[in-house]
Order: C-alpha cells, then structure tokens, then sequence
C-alpha cells in the first residue's frame, strides 16, 4: 500500500479498462440469464439505460486506485466482488425493479453526532450534540445487517466521524473486506498517520469537504479559522497513503457560474484530486425554510460546467465530477430506499442526506424493513425511479 498509482486514466489505458468491465458485464449476465436471449436484453436495456443518464457522451476519464479501476465514488472498484456484485443488482433491477432481494447499492451511515464545526448547510444541524447518540453495539448491527443484506459499498460520515476514529476503524474490519468503505470528513485532524490507519484498515476513499477555492470564504462558510487547512491537508495525507480523494462542495448561489467554479477546479487538480462532488444547496438542516435553492439560470450555468469538463479532451487532467443533482432531474430520484438510503446520527432512516422524514429507527426496525418502507414513500423533490 501506499500513494496511489496510476490516477486519472484517459485514452486507450481507459479504453482497455472499459473493454475488460464490458467483458465481465456480459459474463455476469449470462451467468444470472442462462437464456441468451434474456442476457442479451438485459445488456441491452443496461446501456439504454446508461445513454439515457449520460447523454452521448463518453465517460473517458477512470480513476486508477492500488489496481482497482473506479468510475464513480458511488461504486466499488473494477475487478472486484463487490464491483460483481453491483452489476449484477444493476441487471436485476433492469428486468425486475421491485424484487425485494435487490439490496442497496450504498448504505449512507453517520457515525457520530459531534463536530468540530458549526457549517451554514449542515444537514445534520438539529442532531449536532456534546455527545454521540449511538453506542458502538448500535452500528456494529448496522454493518452486519447490511453485510447480510449484500451491501457492497458504505459511506461513513457524522457529525464528523473522525472524532469516532476507534469506532471506525472496528466497523471497517468487521466488514471483513466486504464492503468498500468511503469516509466522509471536514478533514479536520486527518493526520499521516491516522491517514495510514485508515487506509490499513481498508478504507478506499475519503470525501472531503471544501466549499469554496478562497480560504477565507470556505472558512466563514464552516465558521472555523483552520478549515481550509485541514481540508487541503487531509487531501495531501489520504493521497499520499493511497485513498482516493474526492471533493465535495456545497454549490450556492454564490459559487453557481463557471469563473469560481473553474477556480476550484483549477486548485483540485493541482492538489492530485481525483474526483469532485456537486452538491446543490437544500432546505434541510441549517438551511431549512431559507431562499437557498439555485434558481434555473444558476442549474444551468452549473450543468453546462459539468458537461463541459466531463467529456471535452482537454480536461482530461482535471478530477471526475459527480453531479448528483443533474441526474435527478433528468431521471429522477434513485435514493429513497431504491440504490441508497441514509441512517442519521441518531439512528434514524431517511431516503437520503438531504430527504429527511424518518421512517424508523435501527433500535426498532431492520435495514430491509427501512428499504420498503423508504421505497414506498419515495422522494420528497424528485420522483423516485426504480429503474435508474
Ligand atoms: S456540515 Fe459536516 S463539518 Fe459542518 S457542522 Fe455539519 S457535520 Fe460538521
């Protein structure tokens, strides 16, 4: 282990790789169809279903990670079980969108109600607390619920999940390697040698928060005079230990045009970012019942960004962006219990971060009752689509 290898692939390394994920997607559809005809369909419908979501633009960018090939922070790396496992529930739900034995595709896990920080956005605002909410025995069962529900790909955040190092580190291993683990951190106090830790333990990635490329902006934004710091400083130390990096900012208003949005791009590639993340502004938390949302010029300025330096070639050095939102408008909502689902730091289900409403709560109600109840419910903004 150690500093990543490879990162950003482009060109015909990339094209070799989707050649050999192409080759184990149709292996596994013939596994799961014994009819040819059926797997054929199957594939089929899988890529009809990927051109409806990326237009017809080609994702040509591949992280490169300690011999695992990643296209999204959502997914876990190829060649993997896990990576199997994903595309194997991608062919089923294609065919058979309610089968109740589909599981998520990422479970999204707070792990601690406490924070260093006090951000304008925080969704989590009202669970914010001196102390944590659940015991270690409490998320114990939730990894183990979610190892027996064949759940592939885990999300930790909080609160700050760092200040619940030890704790971490034990769910990670109970995992046993099951599951691909991403950290989602302020960054705050993301040492080398906790970056090493982490990594040891099994860690893939850290999703790290920065919400703007001017540091006194970013610093105002989470109310702390060192966020910034600690935000680029853990980019450098969970680089240097071999975990994928990816950004991830609040878009406001504010930050909603090309000029600052290129600004942070430009600082993410000079800082070996691999992916970045756009995340809208929404009512929840700290910004509940606010004038935050982006008005449609603003989605649009933002969309045609993310268009632009995804697919054109001369951006090909510059981190993957996801952009979460573009997808749900075009498509619809896929948390809700369909791909993903969120457990607060109090223990709470709800469809997704920024969807709230719980449905129950894991001292009372298991992880497959959540996912019907959640996917009966739907999403609050966007309408759910099981078939994405
Ligand atoms: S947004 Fe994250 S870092 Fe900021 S206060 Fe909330 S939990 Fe803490």
């Amino acid at each position: 282990m150690g500093r990543l290898q490879g990162r950003l692939i482009t060109g015909l390394p990339a094209t070799r790789v989707k050649l050999r994920a192409g080759i184990a997607l149709v292996r596994i559809s013939f596994q799961i169809y014994k009819s040819p005809k059926q797997a054929l369909k199957a594939l089929l419908l899988l890529i009809r279903q990927r051109k409806r979501i990326h237009g017809n633009s080609r994702d040509h960018k591949i992280v490169r990670a300690n011999d695992r090939y990643y296209w999204s922070i959502y997914t876990p790396g190829f060649p993997s079980d896990g990576f199997n496992a994903v595309i194997e529930r991608e062919i089923r739900s294609a065919f058979h969108s309610s089968d109740a034995a589909i599981p998520l595709q990422t479970l999204i896990l707070s792990i601690s109600s406490r924070c260093h920080y006090h951000c304008e956005h925080c969704f989590e605002g009202d669970n914010l607390n001196a102390a944590e909410h659940l015991t270690y025995e409490a998320l114990s069962r939730v990894v183990d619920d979610a190892v027996q529900n064949g759940i592939r790909h885990m999300q930790l955040g909080g609160g700050e999940p760092m200040l619940r190092f030890d704790d971490m580190i034990r769910l990670m291993k109970q995992a046993n390697g099951t599951i691909d683990f991403w950290l989602s951190t302020s960054g705050y106090g993301l040492t080398p040698e906790l970056a090493k830790t982490l990594r040891k333990s099994g860690l893939t990635g850290v999703t790290i928060s920065l919400d703007h490329w001017d540091e006194n902006l970013h610093n105002q934004f989470r109310h702390h005079t060192k966020a910034y710091q600690w935000a680029l400083k853990a980019v450098k130390n969970c680089n240097d230990a071999g975990i994928i990096t990816n950004l991830t900012i609040c878009i406001t208003r504010a930050m909603a045009n090309a000029k600052d949005l290129m600004k942070y791009m430009e600082l993410a590639r000079r800082r070996e970012v691999q992916f970045v993340r756009f995340l809208e502004a929404r009512k929840v938390g700290n910004y509940a019942g606010k004038d935050i949302m982006l008005r449609t010029h603003e989605q649009e300025a933002v969309t045609a960004f993310y268009l632009k330096l995804n697919s054109e070639k001369r951006y090909n050095a510059y981190p993957i962006i996801q952009y979460p939102g573009y997808h749900q408008r075009k498509l619809g909502c896929y948390g809700a219990g369909n791909r993903y689902l969120h457990i607060d730091a109090r223990g709470n289900y709800h469809g997704c971060p920024f969807c709230r409403g719980a449905v129950g709560n894991i001292e009372a109600m298991s992880l497959r009752e959540a996912m019907g109840l959640l996917q009966e419910k739907g999403c609050h903004l966007f309408q759910t689509n099981h078939h994405v």
